[in-house]
């Protein structure tokens, strides 16, 4: 595997950033994760445009045009010829000097990992996977607000760690006011009495690529759906419920806080729009 920085190639032990870098030193950036499915690189433009919106929200001007960075990632499947993958991009804001300023940073870093990826096993997607809230709070709006995509996920591993210790693979985070923000990397629906709903991204979440393809997927297959505040009762006491995002796809979630959700198997609605998913997913990217 040939790792993509600054334009040159380097096999996958050579591939190596400062220590001085502030990504390195206080995950001062941010990144992308990406899909390639059959030689065509899933919402590649929007990905970028994500890409950018985080650069803008904490202040780091990228020196690169969003064309060649779409270039550069079309290049880096090519290289390690891939047809389909995981896309792992990466601007970290560069080397500085010890010290938070990041105005003693010269030169922002992009790096492009192009690999395989299986989060998880085939048996959770036939069967879903089991869940717990942990007592870990998405970080706030006024704080890093969640939207933006940077490399401190630490927020998010805490919440995963506090979940693995109590035996669970999953966990669902709330926002401070007590409402469903999302899953520790992915986004949360569910289904009510045949409706689709999944909280507003003001609640805390990552405005995902996937939960934008299935909200647009439910239009098309005539699926009602609302954007709306969601609290742990309305998961408990839900039909169905599963969980979206660039790496799982689309994972039912059976079970949450020991409470299983609708008859606690894999729902009709999720079993559809994962079918949905499957079929145009190859066919919404941009060909390498
Ligand atoms: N929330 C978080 C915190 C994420 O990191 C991700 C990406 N893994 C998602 C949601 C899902 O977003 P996407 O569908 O764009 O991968």
């Amino acid at each position: 595997m040939k790792v993509y920085i600054n334009g040159k190639y380097y096999e996958k032990d050579e591939a190596k950033v400062s220590v001085f870098d502030h990504g390195f030193m206080y995950g001062d950036g941010i990144f992308e994760g990406i899909r390639l499915y059959q030689g065509n690189v899933f919402k590649l433009p929007k990905h970028i445009d994500r890409l950018f919106r985080s650069a803008r929200a904490i202040m780091l001007d990228l020196p690169w045009s969003k064309q060649f960075i779409m270039d550069a990632v079309c290049d880096a499947c090519r290289v390690n010829n891939l047809s389909d993958g995981y896309i792992r991009l990466i601007v970290s804001r560069g080397r500085g000097k010890l010290g938070l300023s990041p105005f003693t940073c010269e030169d922002p870093q992009l790096i492009i990992i192009a690999d395989q990826i299986q989060l998880y096993p085939q048996e959770l997607y036939d069967n879903g996977l089991k869940a717990i809230t942990v007592p870990t709070r998405r970080n706030s709006q006024a704080a890093l607000p969640p939207m933006v995509k940077s490399l401190n996920y630490l927020n998010n591993i805490l919440a995963k760690i506090e979940a693995y210790k109590l035996g669970y693979q999953e966990c669902l985070l709330l926002n401070n006011e007590g409402y469903v923000a999302e899953c520790s990397g992915d986004n949360v629906f569910i289904v009510f009495d045949g409706v689709l709903i999944t909280p507003p991204v003001s609640c805390g979440s990552l405005g995902g690529m996937t939960r934008q393809t299935v909200i647009e997927l439910a239009k098309k297959l005539g699926i009602e759906f609302v954007e709306k505040p969601i609290t742990r009762f309305d998961v408990w006491t839900a039909d169905e419920c599963f969980l979206t995002g660039t790496a799982a796809k689309l994972i039912p979630l059976v079970e949450l806080d020991s409470r299983p959700i609708g008859t606690g198997k894999v729902g009709d609605v999720t079993k559809k729009l994962t079918a949905a998913f499957n079929e145009v997913a190859p066919l919404e990217g941009v060909h390498i």
